[in-house]
């Protein structure tokens, strides 16, 4: 862990496999091959590309539309990619007029794969890109389609961010309409999803309806949060962008695993006794990068904490993060890197490697508890996380979530914390004890949940999962809604609901 940080990327670089152009280049391959293969099926007014079941294709369109590896068997009937709004009205009513159940798909990067269903229509938004900047408003429209990396490019041209994913191929459409834990996230309202000052939607019966807080407010309360079972298709953003963080300095302090309770208490001691709720504060339970998969657990398992902090100017964030570099954070680690300056591209290139091995593109399942108690939960799930089967999973707490609780929006919980088991693998064969592993965090976790985070919860086979991700009056709210928007069913439910 000594090594200067360009040849540790390197070396992480080598053992993540597949680096995030590569998955967007993975990604991009169908669009690429659009111009070869004839629609099957004719679609009137739909400009994008139509492909069926009986398309040769077929199977490589389908599987692209999930970025990681643990593909769903499901299969739609057609696969449509849409290039314009008029391109997504069209689909609808097509697929209304003959009872193709709709669904949707952004960057593609749910765990669940819940863009593929079985039959029906899948709408993909993937080749609608457009970024438009307001300066003076401070307001970005986006496409559904547009993806992290795009929009801190955007936005960065102008002076501007976004509390945008970690990772730079993460779809906006999906990770905001769920929530969205974006860079900076204590400063920018815990979720991205409260960023979202309208909506292009076109609903059920094929209209194109404006969504804000006075414009269709019910439609506007449910895009802020709604996540995987939305009864429409948002074909464009209006997301509120900030003034660009001019100074980003990020500390990191390693621990062995059997140290955790230094860093909970250390870090609960630090917020206690000053004012460091503007810091972005991640801890991550994870297998030593450099150290064999086969090596015991007290060999092997860290503890990886890192406090970012976003400021105006270097003096300022070096301020913000003194209380970490005067506690038993700094003098009981093993490893410490402190004040280390990143601009986003650096961030995503690091840290995201680094902290986070979900950046790889492997086979993947996830679940969570938002929570007020991030290190009472990290402690109850250290002991089963020592017996993680690949050395990629993965626990997640992201602390100082600063959510304030909101009417207009179906996000439903004002939690401090957020934490994520991420089981990550490479075989097939080792999907049942990898689930079995995962399933077992739950009720370990779940003691500490006020809720859960649509976005990041394992919903294949556990439908009410996704109910339990909100409060009760939003879920029946939400069904009301559903009921209204979309009488006939044009549009799927969540995973598994119907
Ligand atoms: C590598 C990686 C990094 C991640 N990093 C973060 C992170 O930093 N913070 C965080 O909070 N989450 C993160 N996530 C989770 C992420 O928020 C979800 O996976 C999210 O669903 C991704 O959105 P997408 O558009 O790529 O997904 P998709 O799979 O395309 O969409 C998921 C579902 O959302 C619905 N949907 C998507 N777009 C639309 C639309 N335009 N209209 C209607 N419904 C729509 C559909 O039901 C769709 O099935 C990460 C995931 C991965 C794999």
């Amino acid at each position: 862990m000594n090594m200067p940080p360009t040849s540790r990327r390197q070396t992480l670089k080598q053992l993540v496999g597949m680096t995030a152009l590569g998955a967007i280049n993975a990604l991009r391959l169908p669009r690429a091959m659009a111009a070869e293969t004839a629609p099957p099926l004719s679609i009137a007014g739909f400009g994008g590309k139509v492909i069926s079941r009986q398309d040769p294709d077929y199977e490589l369109w389908r599987e692209s539309m999930v970025w990681h590896l643990s593909k769903p068997t499901r299969a739609p009937d057609v696969i449509v990619q849409a290039k314009s709004d008029k391109d997504v009205i069209a689909a609808v009513n097509y697929a209304a007029a003959h009872k193709l159940k709709v669904a949707v798909r952004s960057g593609g990067h749910n765990s669940n794969g819940s863009a593929l269903r079985d039959t029906g229509m899948l709408i993909d938004l993937s080749a609608m890109e457009e970024i438009k900047i307001d300066k003076v408003k401070q307001i970005a429209s986006i496409q559904s389609g547009v993806r992290s990396l795009d929009l801190v490019n955007a936005a960065r041209d102008k002076g501007l961010s976004f509390p945008v994913p970690h990772c730079p191929s993460v779809g906006l459409g999906g990770f905001t309409l769920g929530g969205g834990m974006g860079w900076n996230w204590s400063q920018r309202g815990g979720m991205a999803t409260f960023s979202i000052t309208g909506a292009e939607i076109v609903t059920a019966d094929g209209r194109l309806v404006h969504a804000t807080a006075t414009e269709n407010p019910d439609l506007y309360w449910a895009v802020r949060g709604v996540g995987p079972g939305f009864f429409g298709v948002v074909t464009r953003l209006h997301l509120q962008l900030y003034p660009l963080p001019k100074a980003i300095l990020a500390s990191s302090y390693i621990f062995p695993l059997a140290d955790l309770e230094t860093v909970t208490s250390t870090l609960e001691a630090i917020r206690k006794e000053h004012d460091v709720g503007r810091v972005e504060i991640i801890t991550v339970l994870m297998h030593h990068p450099e150290v064999p998969a086969d090596a015991p657990p007290e060999k092997s398992k860290i503890c990886f904490f890192t406090a970012f902090a976003f400021e105006e100017n270097e003096e300022k964030a070096r301020q913000v993060l003194q209380p970490f570099a005067q506690s038993a954070l700094a003098t009981k680690c093993l490893v410490k890197m402190e004040n280390q300056p990143f601009n986003f591209e650096g961030l995503y290139e690091h840290y995201f490697s680094l902290n986070d091995p979900a950046g790889r593109c492997a086979r993947y399942a996830v679940d969570n508890v938002l929570t007020d108690q991030g290190g009472k939960t990290l402690q109850a799930l250290a002991a089963h996380f020592r017996t993680a089967p690949t050395k990629d999973c993965h626990v997640l707490a992201a602390f100082n979530l600063q959510i304030k609780p909101a009417t207009d929006a179906c996000f439903s919980w004002v939690a401090d914390c957020f934490v994520g088991c991420y089981a990550i693998w490479d075989d097939e064969q080792d999907d049942p004890r990898m689930f079995a592993w995962l399933g077992k965090t739950l009720p370990l976790m779940d003691p500490f949940a006020k809720g859960h985070y649509v976005n990041e919860i394992e919903g294949r086979g556990h439908p009410d999962r996704y109910r339990q991700c909100f409060s009760d009056a939003n879920w029946q709210r939400l069904q009301q809604l559903r009921q209204k928007h979309d009488p006939k069913g044009v549009f799927h439910h969540y995973l598994g609901l119907s």
